[in-house]
């Protein structure tokens, strides 16, 4: 398949003609970003130059464009690791296959339910499940079948998957599976960076893996993630490329990427890259979630537990839309933490709140948890996602369902969360303007609190 639509030259060019934008343009970019119009090339690369103040006005623009297009919510996750046998060889990761200090694990379906009902038991509704590149162990249908017996066995209500690109009739299987959002993320752009940090295995083809959102796409999943290791390469070249990726599937498909994850490169024991060639520093970073925010306004912006906590809560006001928390990166990690051999962690979480101390800080920071899966439940995937979203709809059924899955995660609370977040869904609850809608959500969190379970909008 023809990967032109990734531009090395004109990312090049851009790049060199691109200069902080003074004033009155500052000014012109943010006004068209705030139409929610989305960004092209030369302006984004613009923005990712500004420093001091103009970086400050930036990131409060995401933090607008972020309210408009989701309101206070922020969706909670958490990653299932399946396995870390893996074929490849990134030179940043410890699930590599050179890697012989690595303890290898992988969870049977049954394994599998076990670790989902304890994240259940938490609070937890959604999961991302994770695992290492593996013939067998990362197939479409070994992933199906883990999937199948988690929704059966556990109550998790959306499985989203992150694992080696697949082919479209593989992609199929998950789709049948009932799987939501498919992430593969391009770890760098740049071609011969890319060569040199996959040096063996099937993740050696950067083509294969450039073109997986095609061929998931082409099977019907309606929502890919992307995503670029930040650290590797240049990060001004890599945002610009992800633009044209995502442009390329919404010319190819009608709808561009629908969620973005920002992973910025952490120690890994065993890794052979034990530093970043291209370090991107705290106020980099923020840029580059705002400037993400301000150019693809209706992606979610994914945040993970590889930043620290600090990071992560003051992200949540630059455009940051969902988080994962209390995670785990080691297959068994949820189970197995008290045992003496714990399976080797992908990489070194930096956050490690519980997911109660991190919904703490969320409502803290005046943010909603929601812990809702509606959408991809209810069809509002792929381009009706965008329709909806371009109509501002979302916000009149995203906040109740919010509304509803947070009031369900304090059933089991007590003490300070519980009248917090309560306080917070009471207040949520009379700024609801439409009185129809707003009598019939209290009628569900009064359902909810008499026992009724995952009533959604
Ligand atoms: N094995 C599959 C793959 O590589 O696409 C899927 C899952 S992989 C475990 C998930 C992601 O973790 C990778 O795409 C990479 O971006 C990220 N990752 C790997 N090593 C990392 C590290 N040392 N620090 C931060 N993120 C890392
Ligand atoms: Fe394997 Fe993925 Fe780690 Fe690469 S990043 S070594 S493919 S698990």
């Amino acid at each position: 398949m023809n990967t032109s639509f990734i531009d090395e030259r004109r990312i090049t060019e851009v790049l060199q003609e691109a200069r902080p934008p003074q004033n009155t343009r500052l000014r012109d970019i943010l006004e068209r970003a705030e139409t929610l119009s989305g960004l092209g090339l030369v302006d984004t690369a613009d923005l990712l130059m500004a420093t001091g103040e103009d970086r400050l006005q930036i990131m409060e623009a995401a933090g607008r464009i972020k309210r408009k297009v989701y309101g206070d919510r922020v969706v909670i996750f958490a990653p299932l690791y399946l396995h870390n046998e893996c074929i490849n060889n990134c030179l940043y990761c410890s699930f590599r296959q050179d890697n012989e200090e690595a303890v290898r694990r992988n969870l049977t379906p049954q394994e599998a339910v076990d670790e989902a009902r304890a994240l259940a038991a938490r609070g937890h509704r959604r999961l991302l499940l994770v695992c290492g590149e593996h013939p067998r162990l990362s197939s479409a249908a070994c992933i199906a079948e883990t999937a199948q017996a988690i929704y059966a066995g556990a109550d998790i209500r959306r499985l989203h998957v992150n694992a080696a690109p697949l082919s479209v009739d593989d992609f199929r299987t998950l789709q049948e599976a009932g799987i939501g959002v498919f992430q593969v993320f391009q770890e760098t752009y740049h071609r011969k960076t890319y060569a040199a940090m996959h040096p063996s295995g099937r993740k050696a083809d950067y083509n294969w893996r450039v073109t997986a959102m095609d061929r998931a796409m082409a099977a019907g999943i309606g929502d890919v993630g992307m995503g670029v290791l930040f650290g590797l390469y240049d990060h001004k070249f890599e945002i610009l490329a992800l633009l044209q990726h995502s442009a390329h599937l919404r010319e190819t498909f009608g709808v561009g990427a629908h969620t973005v994850s920002v992973p910025r490169l952490r120690p890994a024991a065993g890794a052979i890259l034990q530093r970043a060639p291209y370090p991107v520093d705290d106020e980099q970073f923020q840029l580059v979630v705002a400037v993400l925010r301000l150019a693809l306004p209706y992606a979610g912006i994914v945040l993970t537990t590889r930043e620290a906590p600090g990071m992560r809560d003051e992200l949540l006001a630059a455009g940051v839309s969902q988080i994962s928390a209390g995670s785990s990166t080691s297959p068994g990690g949820y189970l197995d933490k008290d045992r003496e051999i714990a399976a080797v962690d992908q990489f070194k979480v930096y956050d490690n709140r519980s997911l109660k101390k991190v919904l703490k800080a969320v409502c803290n920071k005046g943010y909603i948890p929601s812990f809702c899966t509606a959408c991809y439940r209810k069809e509002r995937t792929g381009a009706g996602f965008y329709h909806i979203a371009g109509r501002g709809e979302l916000e009149k059924l995203c906040l109740p369902n919010a509304l509803l899955t947070f009031k369900e995660y304090l059933q089991a609370e007590n003490g300070q969360l519980k009248e917090q977040g309560e306080e917070i869904i009471h207040k949520a609850l009379n700024d609801i303007n439409d009185k129809h809608m707003r009598k019939q959500v209290k009628d569900r969190l009064a359902r909810i609190e008499q026992g009724e379970r995952d009533i959604l909008f």
